[in-house]
């Protein structure tokens, strides 16, 4: 897998510039085919794949989702354990 592009997003919340190397082929793909971004860029960690969704930034990804996995995250709590590299850690939400 080459990753042969660079994506600069600039948060929409803190306005910092998070830039994700993408293949650009995939990236196509997502961005004007309506492929979806899980199946084409799988290989990129979720928070990578946040960015390019939202923009968040993953500072912002972390204040906003402690668990982006989770659609209805109750009981939160300052050990969900999510880690913005790896996805959240579901049996400690
Ligand atoms: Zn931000």
């Amino acid at each position: 897998m080459k990753f042969d592009a660079e994506v600069v997003v600039v948060c929409p919340f803190c306005h910092k510039a998070t830039t994700i190397k993408v293949v650009e082929e995939d990236y196509l793909a997502w961005k004007y085919d309506g492929a979806l971004i899980q199946n084409v860029m799988y290989y990129l960690p979720s928070a990578d794949r946040e960015v390019l969704i939202s923009g968040l930034c993953y500072e912002c990804q972390d204040e906003m989702f402690h668990c982006p996995e989770d659609d209805e995250p109750d009981d939160i709590d300052d050990d969900c354990g999510f880690d913005p590299y790896e996805g959240c850690f579901t049996f400690d939400c």
